[in-house]
């Protein structure tokens, strides 16, 4: 019979002295996404694996407390199945046994953009499932449970890291029971990776050891999100996601609708910049469908039966860590997830880098074990940082259209500005194009796949793609990008390309084996104009 979590993690923290000796031993903080991803790479090069989470962890797919914005809509990007799926064979059809909807390749994904040309109806390339954040992480921890060298460890809260007496090296973790103040012990440990999310305490604990912290960067975006699950009726057919993209400008908020196991839709309203916040009570936030920039939501909605009460989740602001930066940091330490890095929700990326992580530690380890080096840490660090870079830099160009919103670290503003107004205009191009032939979606499906980290934003913001499009183009967003361009380039006296590589990050390895992008620099002329 199989124990529930509790008993299985006290038997483990009683017998902790009968481990062998010898066995190597990575200790996980934190059981959510990024841990469990984190276990799983784990566990193919350490004899023991240990995820210390603080909640008590549901048998079936249920929200717990240690995660209070899985309530709230969750897509995984197509980069992040991928991983998913090669470190948890046959995981979408998991998900599908246990009736999450599947959006078949012929279904269409609506997505209202904002630009004068309206609604993309968006065909996808690839199937999509449709599942509760709540039903994926289980469909994940289930599989970790069947792996014998992980064990959880649940109830228990990390209070601080126990470092060896010269304080270069993290050698295990403190944890205390939940609720019991007194009831603390310590476990050893050779690797400790902090996954305990965006609540991480790893700066604090790091500077109470004598540690300088790098100041991280940060998005102060202000964001508000409010959500709540829809029943349709019986005899309504079911349509797909729809996403209708805010208009930062006008204050106008965006909206998702996204359907869901049994026959439920999570729908949702944001808006950023902290002026005002999605409403919050039954009446506005059916008011706010219809106020958004498509009524496509609303129309989806119709006759549909609110089955919960709505939940609002404000995120003040988004940081990410520069642990890399550090003159000094301890071995056998690692932070993954969002207590390295957490993005704007909005843009469906959180999981996606968790699983991007996860990926980046089975390859340093693999080169660690082959290769031994002593900064094995910073570099697993610096590789993470490259291949997150592109969804940083994405979320933050795109909140700092947001009224209000500001940034602070190293990223050029000139370069943030200038991109923005290049998306403006590739976004009116594409879905103009889209919009009018259903048979030209070459341009909108680039933008979907650099949305989705699938290709390089470099692969829309370059020197010919952009006077490809200012040519014979009268639009406002054109007018707006040449007025950018005359000036970076003062006048013409510099190359717009080498204006681009000196303020704009190259991605040089976040794609490594990226697919190709459906727009190529030598046909951009042709794809334009057509
Ligand atoms: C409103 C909202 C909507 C979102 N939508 C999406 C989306 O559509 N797609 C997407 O990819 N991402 C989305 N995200 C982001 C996503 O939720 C996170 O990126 C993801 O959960 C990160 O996983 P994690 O494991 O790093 O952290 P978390 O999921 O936050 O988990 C941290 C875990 O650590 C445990 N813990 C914390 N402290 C301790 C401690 N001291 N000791 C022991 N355990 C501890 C917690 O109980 C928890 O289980 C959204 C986020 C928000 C806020």
């Amino acid at each position: 019979m199989h124990l529930g979590l509790r008993e299985e993690s006290y038997s483990m923290m009683s017998n902790s002295n009968m481990m062998n000796e010898r066995d190597k031993t990575a200790l996980v903080i934190g059981g959510s996404i990024a841990g469990l991803l984190a276990a799983r790479v784990l566990c193919e090069q350490y004899d023991q694996v240990v995820i210390v989470e603080r909640d008590i962890l549901p048998n079936e797919p249920m929200n717990r407390m240690g995660t209070p914005q899985a309530f709230h809509p969750h897509a995984m990007l197509p980069s992040g199945t991928r991983i998913l799926e090669r470190l948890f064979p046959g995981f979408e059809d998991e998900l599908l046994a246990h009736g999450a909807f599947c959006m078949p390749a012929s279904q269409h994904g609506v997505f209202a953009v904002s630009t004068n040309y309206g609604d993309v109806d968006y065909q996808l390339s690839v199937r999509k499932v449709g599942a509760s954040r709540a039903l994926l992480e289980w469909v994940l921890r289930r599989r970790l449970q069947a792996i014998p060298n992980i064990r959880f460890l649940t109830g228990q809260d990390a209070i601080g890291l126990i470092f060896a007496s010269n304080r270069d090296r993290v050698s295990g973790v403190r944890v205390r029971a939940r609720g019991k103040l007194h009831q603390q012990q310590t476990l050893e440990a050779d690797l400790v990776i902090d996954a305990s999310g965006r609540s991480s305490q790893l700066p604090e604990w790091l500077q109470t050891a004598g540690y300088t912290v790098a100041e991280p960067e940060r998005v102060k975006n202000e964001l508000g999100y409010t959500t709540g699950y829809y029943r349709l009726p019986r005899s309504s057919a079911r349509t797909g996601e729809i996403q209708i993209y805010a208009r930062p400008s006008q204050g106008i908020a965006g909206g998702g609708l996204f359907p869901i196991e049994n026959r439920t839709y999570i729908a949702c309203q944001y808006l950023a910049g902290g002026e005002q916040y999605p409403p919050i009570n039954a009446e506005g936030f059916t008011q706010g469908f219809a106020q958004l920039s498509s009524p496509l939501i609303a129309e989806a909605l119709w006759g549909a039966e609110l089955s919960t009460s709505l939940r609002g989740f404000r995120v003040p602001e988004c940081t990410r860590q520069h642990y890399e930066q550090m003159e000094l940091w301890p071995m056998g330490l690692l932070a993954l997830g969002d207590a390295f890095c957490h993005f704007d929700p909005v843009y469906g990326q959180g999981m996606t880098a968790a699983a991007i992580g996860a990926e980046v530690l089975e390859q340093c380890l693999q080169e660690q074990q082959a290769h031994p080096q002593s900064d094995f840490e910073r570099r697993t660090f610096q590789r993470l940082q490259e291949r997150i870079e592109p969804a940083w830099w994405l979320s933050a160009i795109s909140d700092l259209l947001w009224p209000g919103v500001e940034y602070t670290g190293p990223l050029s503003i000139d370069g943030m500005t200038l991109a923005q107004k290049c998306i403006a205009l590739y976004q009116t191009r594409a879905v103009h194009a889209a919009a009018s032939d259903e048979h030209n979606q070459n341009l909108f499906t680039a933008y979907m796949m650099m949305n989705a980290l699938m290709i390089s934003p470099r692969e829309i913001i370059n020197a010919p793609l952009i006077e490809a499009l200012l040519k014979h183009d009268a639009s406002k967003e054109g007018e707006k990008l040449r007025e950018q361009i005359d000036k970076l380039t003062l006048g013409g006296q510099r190359s717009l390309a080498a204006i681009l590589d000196e303020i704009i990050p190259t991605f040089a390895h976040a794609f490594g084996s990226a697919p190709k992008s459906p727009i190529s620099s030598r046909s951009n002329n042709a794809i334009i104009r057509s």
